[in-house]
């Protein structure tokens, strides 16, 4: 816990954190971030490369392991898409004119998880996957890795295990991945996962564990059993490069559809990005990979829930994982299980400091709103999540003219991308819920 004398200190440097405590909806912009980028000495853009690859060798396995993926010729990625009716409602509601066209990427459709964690969670696997198979010598990097799928291969998996600590969209990827493969997966649930979830992974033989405390509990506890095993792989969604990795790839892909879509970005056409942000690797992820793409042009902004604020309290006082939402007294308590987050990755707080614009909160009830128009307006179906993404238009069109005038930018000629990073895998009964939810 942060004392109260050191809490005053910090209220002092960063007028922001009152409203944050009030739990109002704020966007504070990053001053550490860089025009140009500096070189990054822990990860670089080969890595992300290197990513890429490895999913393209893996391509073929996935395409007969999960035959929805063959249209897709076993690469996970979804669409963008332009939502000009949710435009005009947002307009209507929120802001009086909003310049500029609206996409949405759209990771709620992602194929096997139905989750922007089927970027870096399947990635993680995939790469443990492929080491342990060269080490064994079942493969090699030139070999067709639809070998993966083969009897002899689910029974050498078989062995081996893999954790991981997650409030619900991480495990499933992990386990369904993990578990296609032979691997013996356990996944440590935070309290606020969703029972639907664990029933999923459950039916699909990895052990659930279930704690009635949050997220950082259940990652902690995950590390700890799985430190004790030499057998078990921990995948450690606050601090590890490969998730990151795989988040990352997101960017290149992303470049290609935009072009394809004659969608210009430089200095006349800024692109503006919102990404819904829990512990930060997704995010952070994709941030990186579009920041080393797109440079100056590219503004990064990540949207939380106004109770879990967790990367934005971390950049702001610069203490990352050192200070929890509980040392401000809020509750970590949201409907956007996936970002309910109390402690940030400082891992990925410290790449965001010269990369990110700032950060904005949005409240609960806007995300059962902005939910609501999304299936009337574009018949759409995003969980609540990802519609912290939604919320980052409106955001920025309130707060940020200042920021707008400061650098220039070109409002008329500018691609707003929501990044909808949920949604597929909540069941109907579930949606009904959500949709018909009182607010
Ligand atoms: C996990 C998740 C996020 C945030 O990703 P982090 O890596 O935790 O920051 C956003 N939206 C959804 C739907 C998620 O499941």
């Amino acid at each position: 816990m942060i004392e109260k004398q050191k809490l005053d200190d910090l209220i002092k440097k960063n007028e922001k954190l009152n409203d944050i405590i009030s739990s109002k909806p704020v966007l504070w912009f990053n001053p550490q971030k860089q025009k140009q980028q500096k070189s990054q000495s822990q990860f670089s853009f080969e890595d992300v490369l290197e990513a890429e690859q490895r999913l393209q060798r893996f391509s073929s396995y996935i395409r007969v392991a999960f035959p929805e993926t063959e249209s897709l010729q076993g690469i996970i990625e979804s669409e963008i898409k332009e939502i000009p009716s949710m435009k005009k409602a947002i307009e209507n509601e929120y802001t009086s004119e909003l310049p500029g066209r609206i996409f949405l990427k759209c990771d709620f459709a992602l194929p096997i998880s139905g989750s922007i964690k089927a970027r870096g969670g399947i990635y993680e696997v995939l790469k443990y996957a492929e080491q342990l198979a060269i080490e064994h010598r079942l493969i090699q990097y030139n070999d067709d890795y639809a070998k993966f799928n083969e009897e002899e291969f689910y029974e050498f998996f078989r062995q081996y295990k893999i954790a991981v600590g997650s409030t619900g969209n991480l495990g499933l990827s992990i386990g369904i991945m993990g578990a296609k493969l032979g691997f013996q997966v356990t996944v440590h649930m935070s309290s606020d996962a969703k029972e639907w979830k664990k029933q999923l992974l459950r039916e699909k033989g990895v052990e659930v564990i279930e704690y009635s405390s949050d997220y950082s509990k259940a990652v902690e506890e995950g590390r700890k059993q799985a430190e004790l095993d030499p057998m078990c792989h921990f995948i450690d969604d606050e601090n590890s490069r490969d998730l990151f990795a795989g988040y990352a790839v997101a960017a290149t892909r992303l470049k290609k559809q935009l072009k394809e879509e004659n969608i210009r970005v430089d200095e006349e056409h800024p692109l503006f990005v919102y990404l819904p942000c829990g512990v930060g690797g997704g995010p952070g992820g994709v941030a990186f990979g579009l920041k080393q793409i797109y440079g100056d042009h590219v503004h990064l902004f990540f949207g939380e829930p106004t109770q879990s604020p967790c990367m934005l309290v971390g950049m702001m006082t610069g203490l990352h994982d050192e200070i929890s939402v509980g040392d401000l007294g809020l509750s970590n308590r949201t409907e956007a299980d996936g970002l309910a987050v109390g402690r940030a990755s400082k891992f990925v707080g410290k790449m965001m400091e010269p990369v990110l614009s700032g950060c904005y909160t949005v409240d609960d009830e806007f995300l059962f709103k902005s939910l609501k128009l999304m299936m009337e307006r574009e018949e759409i179906f995003m969980e609540p999540s990802a519609h912290a993404g939604v919320y980052g238009v409106i955001s920025l069109m309130k707060e940020g003219e200042e920021y707008i005038r400061q650098n220039h930018l070109n409002m008329d000629k500018a691609t707003h991308l929501v990044w909808s990073t949920g949604g597929n895998m909540v069941p109907l009964t579930e949606r009904e819920l959500m949709l018909n939810k009182k607010i």
